[in-house]
């Protein structure tokens, strides 16, 4: 069936949304990288009009009736073809947007910013009593925002699975949950077998080492990765991320510390990850609903892919820990490979969640998970927060913080949004990142002697076929199916820690 006029009608008017955002976009990377802080007042007042702006364009009636004309056509075509998916992915985009009131929005979006601003200054002086009150309120809205969302998919069972559902498409709480235990269970044995290890020595990484040396040898590593600068660029903020403004315009941002080697360079590794993704897409998605990273998981497992498994692997610095050491020749004249490479896979349980290694960060990411629940299903009162925590801590981690600055207070996160959904990405990444990696290896074993070479074309030209390309075209459980044939599995990640942790510890496990 040829393409009805309504497809193309829907096609102009959704580019004009995404013409917006992208529009926006710009603007937040400009806010968070070069803008003096006077234009602070005026910046938030153009993003709050651009945002309005861009919502009528998106629930405008005009767009529901077409996706309805839309209907027949969007069935007479293949589940995966780019119209269908177009459809399909943009009917979900109206649906989400138009359960939502905007008197609401707008009341949720004043209250955040009053909530934000009181934990940035309350945070410092250990006030959790300062922000209990916004943080009941914000789980009231949490509560109600999960309410107007139960319409959009009928198999919602949980009052947190909307919530996961739209940062992670398709993933419910039961799934999570399911998976998250599995993973508690091997890694809490696997910590405290570190913890009884001798510790690594990584003082020598807190030396000086200038930034802007550390910085042009992450931007040659991640050109070499794939990360292509025709089509992005990277400058310094506060708070690393990567944002998109089109195919041709994928840009990164990282912050780095002439006192410390290794976050900045990690960080740019890590967005670098991010920015590929986004890179790769099927240019053809541009300026419409499929034209980015399908969930917060599958974009994570990218970002830690080229962090973690490829930029914290023995292999990789088998080939650049000489380049280094010739940049830094005094700082790390006297460092062997192997010292260095089990300093930057210390394992050490601590408080700060950003701070986490490998092993551990994970387990920070569950109790975060395990307590949005608990305070959703009204089995956690917020006044029980900051004490709940510290005792999970104990419990998991071994470790106690000392006050709720580093304990219920430590993120950003429930201070500057909602609670529900916001936390479990980050270990779908690591899971995903593993079990796609492993597939990946099953076609070309000879990954990990390209790495040790410095050549990284046949795993980045692996993951842009089978997972970059197709933007959101499919939804995370429908890409994991298609890329590994199977359903999302700890396994692999498991495997992964417990063969480079055991290794590095000498643990018989
Ligand atoms: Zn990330």
């Amino acid at each position: 069936m040829e393409a009805p006029a309504q497809f193309n009608e829907l096609k102009k008017r959704l580019a004009e949304y995404y013409d917006l955002n992208s529009a926006s976009a710009v603007l937040g990377w400009d806010q968070a990288t070069y803008m003096p802080p006077g234009g602070a007042a005026a910046r938030a007042r153009q993003l709050g009009t651009l945002g309005k702006l861009a919502q009528e364009k998106l629930t405008d009636p005009a767009i529901g009736k077409l996706l309805d004309e839309l209907r027949p056509y969007e069935e007479s075509l293949a589940y995966d073809s780019d119209e269908a998916s177009f459809i399909r992915v943009a009917r979900r985009n109206y649906q989400i947007a138009t359960l939502i009131p905007p008197a609401f929005v707008e009341e949720v979006s004043n209250h955040t910013v009053m909530a934000y601003q009181t934990w940035a200054s309350a945070r410092p002086e250990n006030n959790f009593a300062a922000v209990r009150d916004n943080l009941e309120k914000t789980l009231d809205y949490s509560r109600r925002y999960a309410e107007y969302l139960q319409p959009l998919d009928s198999s919602y069972q949980h009052i947190m699975d909307a919530l996961i559902d739209l940062p992670d498409y398709g993933m419910r709480v039961d799934t999570v949950q399911g998976v998250f235990a599995e993973l508690r269970a091997a890694l809490v044995p696997l910590v405290k077998a570190i913890k009884e290890c001798e510790p690594v020595d990584d003082s020598f990484l807190y030396q000086s080492f200038p930034g802007d040396k550390q910085m042009a040898f992450a931007r040659e590593v991640i050109q070499k990765f794939g990360y292509d600068f025709q089509r992005g660029r990277q400058d310094p903020t506060h708070h690393p991320f990567a944002t998109r403004f089109s195919a041709g315009d994928v840009r990164i941002t990282t912050r780095v510390d002439d006192h410390h080697l290794g976050d900045g360079v990690f960080a740019t590794f890590h967005e670098a990850g991010h920015g590929m993704y986004e890179q790769g897409i099927n240019v053809d998605f541009d300026a419409t609903p499929l034209g980015g990273g399908t969930s917060a998981g599958v974009h994570e497992s990218q970002s830690r892919t080229w962090e973690n498994i490829v930029g914290r692997s023995y292999a990789f610095w088998e080939h650049y820990y000489a380049q280094l050491q010739s940049i830094f020749p005094d700082q790390l004249k006297n460092i062997s490979l192997e010292k260095f490479y089990r300093a930057i896979n210390k394992v050490e349980p601590s408080l700060i969640r950003v701070k986490a290694d490998e092993v551990t960060y994970n387990l920070h990411i569950m109790v975060r998970f395990d307590f949005e629940l608990a305070l959703l299903e009204g089995k956690l009162a917020v006044k029980d927060l900051p004490e709940a925590w510290n005792a999970r801590y104990q419990g998991d981690l071994g470790v106690t913080p000392p006050d709720p600055k580093d304990g219920a207070m430590q993120d950003v996160h429930w201070f500057a949004g909602l609670i529900g959904g916001v936390f479990q990405g980050y270990t779908l990444g690591n899971i995903l990142g593993a079990q796609f990696y492993q597939t990946a290896l099953k076609s070309h074993p000879e990954i990990p002697s390209e790495i040790a070479q410095g050549k990284f074309d046949t795993l980045y030209g692996w993951l842009r076929d089978n997972i970059y390309q197709h933007g959101s075209k499919y939804n995370a459980p429908e890409l994991i199916q298609r890329v590994t044939g199977g359903s999302l599995d700890v396994q692999p990640l498991v495997n992964y820690l417990y063969s480079k942790y055991g290794e590095i510890y000498h643990l018989n496990m």
